[in-house]
């Protein structure tokens, strides 16, 4: 069995959960699983904050932006926008 590294293996298991939620159209506010998403960055990992909008998320380390697509948010580093 490949190793994964535990990292990796984090963000698989946040993306699995946002999968079934999208599927069963679980109703959670993006703030609540804000508490448990972090940068996908490996050498950054710091906590991201929901835009006033509500249509992004900036990691408080790097400055990424994450879009949100139809409530789900894609915390994908080659789909975020570098800081300004
Ligand atoms: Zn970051």
């Amino acid at each position: 069995m490949p190793s994964v590294q535990p990292a990796c293996f984090e963000i698989m298991a946040i993306l699995a959960i946002l999968a079934i939620m999208a599927i069963y159209n679980v109703s959670m506010l993006i703030k609540q699983i804000l508490d448990i998403l972090v940068c996908p960055v490996p050498e950054c990992r710091k906590p991201l904050t929901l835009a006033s909008d509500e249509s992004s998320l900036r990691c408080t380390g790097c400055g990424l932006i994450y879009p949100i697509r139809d409530g789900i948010p894609i915390l994908l580093i080659d789909q975020a926008q570098k800081p300004q």
